[in-house]
């Protein structure tokens, strides 16, 4: 065994065999140390692949152990630290020990002899004559081979040296050059190297037929373009340019007869003239294109009639929609208002009430019913002033707005574009997208609204406005003193019914291809559904059980081959599961310190049960049930106005320092906040402290003050609704309140007695089973603003407390 103590140098993605003559710069600080120290001695080095490439400080398991013993020819310093080497391979070798890292790597090194093959010579010649032949059509195709090297490699004798003189000069793979170098015997070497060859051959074909294909292409586009130039020239010099029959031609034949305003005419002229000095094959031209069929696309001289007839329209609108008495009688006194009155500029409406109360889709009928085109365009969560804008045509890939793409989907320049969710528009630091829409709105500017993109105006005077929200509380501002609010209240478990049975059931349906005859639905069914499998102010959720009661029932009816089915109270779980919801219902008997209160959620009314407890302390107060800020202020305000007249109670005045108070409102899924609870609080405090019941049956809604005034509340239909459901018999409500009974339903006012009052003390004395004595004992003594003086009789008569 031969050995050799070399300096070594790890090779990143090259890899040198033996017979080769390559040139590489070394920078690396222990290559350049290895190659200054081989030059020292007998310029031998020796020269293997890192397996990483990426790896700045290979260690010895870093790099492969299978090298090149090689020796340099010749060194050439470049500017900075570099050294270009030229070296030459002579023979393979191993690493067998590593006997230093530092300056620079070393290792002791098997100089590796090759088995000579003395059988089977003809073989042998065969394998080389096939290797030449293949790197002869592979260097014809690679084309970047010298014929001079050509022709050293193939008239070399040996077979080790002919494999791996075509290794070299071929551009191979990292992997596949170590495995051939790693290869001792020359026979096997090259039987190993033909399949590769032939690979490589195959491959660089491909790559020629590939490139030549797109050359093609290519110049097929130019002959066209060329072409294309000519006939333009022929036809100018026969004076029949007028009439080509290109497409800067179809755009003009589709301008003819349209009436464009003399803006959009003199653009549409100049950007089509614009094209036609343009390559067809241009990025431009096609951008160009697009922006053109936009601008013809508008409907800018198309309108629908529109219908100003009272009776169809009140038709119209009573055939799809129960109720909504308030949104049809206005919709009735616009449409008046513009038969009187052609230039008449109608105020915005904004329907605003929680979802599914039928906002959206009353607004289509109303498109109907004064003939104009609908589109919706949502504006929830536009954020950005250029998605109302659109984006300058400099940008790349920029499009019209979401307004002028609205007007091109109507497909008329007088639609009713309703815009849905103007609470729900955010801004942020792209512009403010409220501004653009005010410039929408607002009559004595949008007869010109421009749009970044289409660069013209737009005239959106006859454009019909409606929006909707779900609050006004989130709509800008600026854009809310623009509108006119028309609230749709949530509805009562009748008039969804109504609903039901007269729009949501038919329609259901019909979508479901079901007949009457099929499925019979019980009113009781479907009140159970609106009670049991649904909370909410709308019927979305309704409309939804009914869908899935109609496919679950259609399923039915095929599997046990049935014609009809009736669905009633008892059998409703079996399709919609159990239910869903169940509310409160009154007590059965008067309870101390408890009082129904009445809250109202997104969803609609409900019922809320407040309950203290009193005992005995240090003055303590109490508020549990995750309560909100404005619900404990207003629990403060109760205790407070309490303190002040606590001997007008007939309640101990230490109360506050002997006594503990717990207030703790059960009933996890209603929200619980706002001030309409402080009558409600105030009552149940005053209940557990004086130790009078309250009246089972009894709710009540309404703010109090320090003072103990009771001030209105809002969402009283929605209230009494839920009171009624709950088997309220009677409710207190603010008397300020009084003027909203008029939108309360006739059925609900029906079943409970309403009693507005001003001041806390109506309120004890309407809730409390009996009076507390002394209260109105001396009328002279109540003062305007409800203060009552309590006198001598009053403050002596002390009551006795039981909590
Ligand atoms: P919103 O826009 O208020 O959220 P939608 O217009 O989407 O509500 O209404 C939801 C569904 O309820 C629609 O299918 C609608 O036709 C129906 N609907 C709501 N209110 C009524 C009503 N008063 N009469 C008939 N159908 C109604």
């Amino acid at each position: 065994m031969k050995t050799k103590k070399l300096p070594l140098i790890p090779l990143r993605g090259l890899s040198i065999l033996p017979h080769m003559v390559i040139h590489f710069d070394v920078g690396r600080e222990k290559s350049v140390a290895a190659l200054e120290s081989a030059m020292e001695k007998d310029q031998l080095i020796f020269l293997t692949t890192q397996k990483d490439t990426l790896e700045e400080n290979p260690k010895i398991d870093d790099i492969f152990s299978y090298g090149t013993i090689t020796k340099v020819k010749q060194l050439l310093r470049l500017p900075g630290k570099t050294i270009r080497v030229l070296v030459e391979g002579i023979d393979r070798g191993i690493i067998i020990e590593n006997t230093m890292v530092a300056p620079y790597m070393e290792a002791i090194v098997e100089v590796l002899e090759e088995p000579e093959n003395k059988k089977n010579k003809k073989r042998e010649e065969a394998l080389r004559r096939k290797a030449i032949e293949s790197f002869e059509e592979y260097a014809a195709l690679a084309g970047r081979i010298s014929p001079e090297t050509i022709f050293s490699i193939i008239s070399t004798q040996s077979t080790s040296k002919l494999a791996d003189s075509i290794v070299g000069s071929m551009n191979l793979k990292i992997d596949q050059k170590q495995m051939l170098l790693e290869e001792l015997d020359a026979v096997k070497r090259i039987t190993k190297l033909l399949p590769i060859i032939v690979e490589e051959i195959q491959i660089l074909k491909l790559e020629k037929d590939i490139s030549s294909k797109v050359k093609g292409q290519i110049d097929e586009m130019q002959k066209k373009y060329y072409l294309k130039e000519q006939l333009k020239v022929i036809k100018e010099e026969l004076g029949e340019s007028g009439e080509m029959n290109d497409e800067a031609g179809e755009y003009k034949k589709a301008m003819k007869g349209r009436k464009f305003s003399e803006e959009v005419k003199t653009k549409l002229h100049k950007e089509i003239e614009r094209l036609k000095k343009m390559s067809p094959i241009s990025a431009e031209s096609s951008v160009l294109r697009t922006y053109i069929e936009w601008l013809l696309e508008m409907p800018w001289d198309t309108t629908t009639e529109e219908k100003l007839d009272l009776n169809n329209a009140r038709e119209i609108l009573n055939r799809d929609h129960y109720g909504l008495t308030k949104v049809k009688e206005r919709i009735i006194e616009y449409i008046a208002a513009r038969k009187m009155s052609n230039g008449f500029n109608a105020p915005i409406i904004c329907l605003v009430g929680p979802p599914g109360v039928g906002k959206t889709s009353i607004v289509k009928s109303i498109a109907e019913a004064v003939n104009r085109n609908y589109v919706r365009m949502s504006l929830g969560g536009v954020r950005d002033e250029a998605e109302i804008r659109g984006h300058r045509r400099t940008y790349i890939g920029s499009m019209p707005g979401r307004i002028a793409k609205a007007i091109k989907q109507a497909g008329s320049i007088n639609p009713l574009l309703l815009f849905d969710e103007v609470d729900k528009m955010g801004n942020d630091f792209r512009g403010d997208p409220a501004s653009a829409m005010l410039e929408v709105l607002d009559s004595e500017q949008n007869y010109a609204f421009r749009d970044h993109y289409l660069e013209v105006s737009i005239d959106l005077s006859q454009v019909m406005f409606i929006t909707t929200a779900n609050t006004i509380d989130t709509i800008p501002r600026p854009l809310l003193d623009r509108m006119e609010i028309i609230e749709v209240s949530g509805y009562t478990g009748e008039e969804k019914l109504h609903i039901a049975k007269n729009h949501l059931i038919p329609k259901q349906y019909k979508l479901h291809g079901l007949k009457k005859s099929q499925l019979k639905l019980k009113d009781e069914a479907l009140m159970e559904m609106i009670q049991g499998y649904t909370r909410e102010s709308g019927v979305r959720s309704l409309e939804r059980e009914i869908a899935t009661l109609c496919r679950k029932v259609i399923t039915y009816l095929i599997d046990n081959n049935k014609k009809t089915i009736t669905i009633n109270m008892k059998n409703i779980s079996e399709y919609l599961g159990p239910q869903k919801y169940s509310y409160e219902l009154a007590f059965d008997t008067d309870q101390i310190g408890i009082v129904r209160g009445l809250a109202w959620t997104y969803v609609g009314g409900d019922t809320l049960s407040i309950e203290v407890n009193v005992m005995p302390g240090s003055g303590n107060f109490e508020l549990t049930g995750q309560l909100g800020d404005v619900m404990k202020e207003s629990a403060k305000a109760a205790l407070g106005f309490i303190r002040s007249k606590a001997n007008v109670f007939g309640i101990e005045e230490d109360f506050y320092k002997t006594k503990d108070i717990h207030i703790h409102i059960p009933e996890g899924a209603v929200p619980k906040d706002g001030p309409s609870a402080g009558i409600t609080l105030a009552t149940a405090i005053i209940s557990a402290l004086t130790a009078i019941p309250v009246k089972k049956d009894l709710a009540m809604t309404g703010e109090i003050t320090l003072r103990g005034r009771v001030l209105p509340i809002g969402g009283l239909k929605e209230k009494l609704t839920a009171a009624r459901r709950a088997g309220m018999k009677t409710v207190i409500i603010p008397k300020e309140n009084k003027k909203d009974l008029i939108d309360v339903p006739k059925s609900v006012l029906g079943d409970i007695k309403i009693i507005p009052v001003a001041q806390l003390e109506e309120v004890l004395d309407i809730a409390l089973i009996r009076k507390i004595k002394g209260i109105y004992e001396n009328k002279s003594n109540k003062k305007n603003d409800g203060i009552i003086i309590a006198d001598e009789n009053i403050i002596n008569n002390k009551p006795n407390i039981r909590a």
